[in-house]
């Protein structure tokens, strides 16, 4: 469990919020960043590749974002989440009938 966005962790405005590791303490194999009024982790990262692979998700997200501006002028950010879930859906479709007409 984590917060995603403003509304989630304007939630926890005024609270008592505390860094915590999980395992060995010298080699925590997580760390998070707890609300101790919910008990509920905000933020956490395993320590065996787990921030690498949040860095991979990101730089992709960054890359399809960067070729989307680039090449077709398309900015996401002008778009609400319920349309790029639009979208994505109609790519898809679109990438289905183009493979099966192939
Ligand atoms: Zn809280």
């Amino acid at each position: 469990m984590s917060v995603s966005n403003f509304e989630e962790l304007a939630e926890h405005i005024g609270h008592k919020i505390v860094a915590v590791s999980y395992g060995n303490p010298k080699e925590p194999a997580n760390v998070a960043i707890e609300c101790e009024t919910c008990k509920e982790v905000l933020l956490d990262f395993d320590n065996e590749g787990g921030e690498q692979k949040e860095q991979g998700g990101k730089k992709m997200e960054g890359l399809a974002e960067q070729i989307l501006e680039d090449e077709f002028g398309i900015e996401l950010d002008s778009f609400s989440v319920s349309q790029l879930e639009k979208i994505s859906k109609l790519l898809a479709q679109v990438a289905k009938e183009k493979k099966g007409g192939e």
